[in-house]
């Protein structure tokens, strides 16, 4: 008895800490991966980069005029939005790939074993699959679209993790600037 008190004693604590190392690395609202947890496996992939010359696609995601779904329809509605963005744009990628939550209305996605012609497609029918999404609010469906930065980062380009990082921000900021709902390949 002592024994398999211990035993099950152990096992729940275990499964506490799973639990709580599961919560430090999902966002709560949306259920996707958490910046930090994006952070670890960019790092990661820049390491595999340099160290094997293994290529990986990063795609920046920003909400345009999310501020004035804000505005329009109340911050619960927003929070909405936000979730069924999220899970749209978590089915458009393979499960060996991730995407997580940057912070507030951003997204980004690590895409594996692509080229850049991929890229611009995983990139492009995400943009579209958003653009057609009718969001339930308070009464009339909710309509958003998506500005994206996609770069295929490899080691030839010789950039660190905040370059390619930074590399991303510049392509969205460009699809900004260019009209919004736009995809803007580097
Ligand atoms: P742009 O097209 O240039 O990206 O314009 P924008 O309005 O989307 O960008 P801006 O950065 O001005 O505003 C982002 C807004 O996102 C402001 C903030 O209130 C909202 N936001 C951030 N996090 C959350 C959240 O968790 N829930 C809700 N409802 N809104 C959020
Ligand atoms: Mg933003
Ligand atoms: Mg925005």
């Amino acid at each position: 008895v002592q024994i398999f008190h211990d035993n099950s004693s152990r096992i729940a604590a275990r499964n506490v800490i799973e639990k709580l190392r599961k919560l430090a690395m999902i966002d709560p609202l949306t259920g996707l991966a958490n910046r930090r947890y994006l952070d670890k496996v960019i790092d990661s992939k820049t390491d595999e980069m340099k160290r094997y010359n293994f290529s990986f696609g990063l795609v920046f995601i920003d909400i345009d005029h999310f501020k004035n779904v804000n505005d329009r329809y109340g911050h619960d509605v927003g929070d909405k939005v936000l979730w069924s963005v999220a899970q749209n744009l978590s089915t458009m990628v393979r499960s060996s790939d991730i995407i997580g939550r940057w912070g507030g209305e951003e997204f980004v996605a690590v895409v594996l074993n692509l080229e850049q012609e991929e890229l611009e497609a995983v990139a492009e029918k995400m943009r579209k699959t958003i653009e057609a999404l009718e969001i339930p609010g308070n009464g009339s469906p909710v309509n958003v679209t998506i500005s994206l930065g996609a770069t295929l980062a490899k080691a030839e380009n010789g950039l660190d993790k905040n370059g390619i990082l930074r590399k991303a921000d510049e392509l969205l900021y460009a699809s900004k600037n260019q009209g919004r709902n736009r995809v803007t390949l580097g």
